[in-house]
């Protein structure tokens, strides 16, 4: 399917791995030139090159912390008016709400609520002018069915969530669209990662959390990140221009509620 976005331009941040390169991998195949952020250099030029070996589309690779202004001036100064957002971030830590200090909420806060709405502030009013726009924030499961040990998760990423509810009904007379993206479990360095600390948590091995995992995702197995990748290049798509405000599950079936 041709999704209509060739020639258009897209921001996507923390994208050297995972979830976000995904998202610019999709994107780039459908014809859309990609700037991509990550906070280390090497890994971001070497998915800088694959993306436009692959597709043969411009991408700008720009190091820095996202969740900063100085990262965040840099990305918009190489993409300062993108059609299609992608926001994204590193997931806060898994932990024991008794452990958090008011900094470890303000950093989750800042990287996983503020940081989105920073960039959404910079890019929506260009976007509406010229009558296209789509944003498509990274968020969780989390919001949907909180994950015990990720507090820092189920609380900064509602809060996003509950803006960008508000916000999406407001631009999408101009063509802009905004929704959520909620990964359960695929196979990235933070699933690793998130698995390490629930084993650390519950006493279990890792290698049994992991188990436990995939017995609890009716499809069996651990999601591919390129299935989130094309999802989120449709939410772009000129198609999805109907479709805002939503907050979608990819997570193989985990989610058991009947909406
Ligand atoms: P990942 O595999 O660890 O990749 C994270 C990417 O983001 C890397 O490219 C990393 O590069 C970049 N990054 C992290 N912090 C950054 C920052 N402050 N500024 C700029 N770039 C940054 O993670 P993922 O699995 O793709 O997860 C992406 C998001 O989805 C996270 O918020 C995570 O919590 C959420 N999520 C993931 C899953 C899952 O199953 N994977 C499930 C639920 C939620 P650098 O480290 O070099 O900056």
């Amino acid at each position: 399917m041709d999704l209509g976005i060739r020639g258009r331009t897209a921001l996507v941040c923390a994208a050297s791995k995972g979830l976000g390169r995904a998202c610019a991998v999709s994107l780039a195949r459908a014809g859309v030139r990609v700037v991509i952020t990550a906070r280390g250099r090497e890994a971001l030029e070497a998915t800088a090159s694959e993306i436009r070996k692959a597709s043969g589309i411009e991408v700008t690779a720009v190091v820095g912390d996202i969740t900063t202004d100085e990262g965040r001036r840099a990305a918009l100064a190489a993409c300062p008016a993108p059609d299609i957002l992608v926001t994204n971030a590193g997931g806060p830590p898994t932990g024991d709400f008794r452990e958090w200090d008011r900094d470890a909420w303000l950093k989750a806060i800042n990287a996983n609520m503020l940081t989105p709405i920073e960039l959404i502030k910079a890019t929506v009013d260009g976007m509406i002018s010229r009558r296209f726009g789509r944003v498509v924030n990274i968020t969780s499961t989390s919001v949907k069915a909180p994950i015990p040990a990720l507090g820092l998760s189920n609380g900064a990423r509602a809060g996003l969530t509950g803006f960008i509810a508000g916000l999406a009904r407001q631009t999408a007379k101009h063509n802009v669209t905004i929704n959520n993206l909620l990964p359960g479990s695929f196979l990235t360095d933070r699933t690793r990662q998130t698995i390490a600390g629930f084993a650390k948590a519950s006493g279990l091995t890792e290698e049994q959390v992991a188990a436990d995992r995939l017995r609890s995702i009716p499809a069996g197995r651990l999601g591919d990140p390129s299935e989130f990748g094309d999802a989120c290049a449709y939410l772009c798509s000129a198609q999805a221009s109907y479709v805002t405000g939503q907050n979608f599950l990819i997570d193989g079936g985990a989610y058991p509620g009947t909406f």
